[in-house]
């Protein structure tokens, strides 16, 4: 998945992404959650409803983005500008996921 990226050393396959067998992501189609050009917006929204309403491994889905920086696409109902935006520190993540 990560490809060894070094954030995502402390994962392991069996322990770690059993939570991905719980995803709501996969009854929907992957464009859902790496949304193209013309309909970012609209499909973007759609995701990250779809990550806070309908999915009960929406925290950690959201820490693996996170612990392992992931660059692309939406992770536990936050976009990869807002991930980022949250490592620099301009981002209550807490909000963002919903979760405060
Ligand atoms: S939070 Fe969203 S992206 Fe993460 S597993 Fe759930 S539906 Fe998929």
């Amino acid at each position: 998945m990560q490809g060894g990226h070094p954030a995502a050393a402390g994962f392991t396959q069996e322990a770690d992404l059993r939570w991905q067998d719980h995803a709501a992501c996969t009854r929907h189609g992957p464009d859902t959650w790496y949304p193209e050009h013309g309909e970012v917006q609209t499909t973007t929204q759609k995701a990250k409803r779809i990550c806070k309403y309908e999915c009960p491994v929406r925290l950690a889905c959201l820490a693996y983005a996170l612990r392992t920086r992931e660059g692309h696409g939406i992770w536990g109902g936050m976009t990869e500008k807002e991930r980022r935006n949250a490592f620099r520190g301009s981002v209550d993540v807490s909000v963002l996921a919903g979760v405060s």
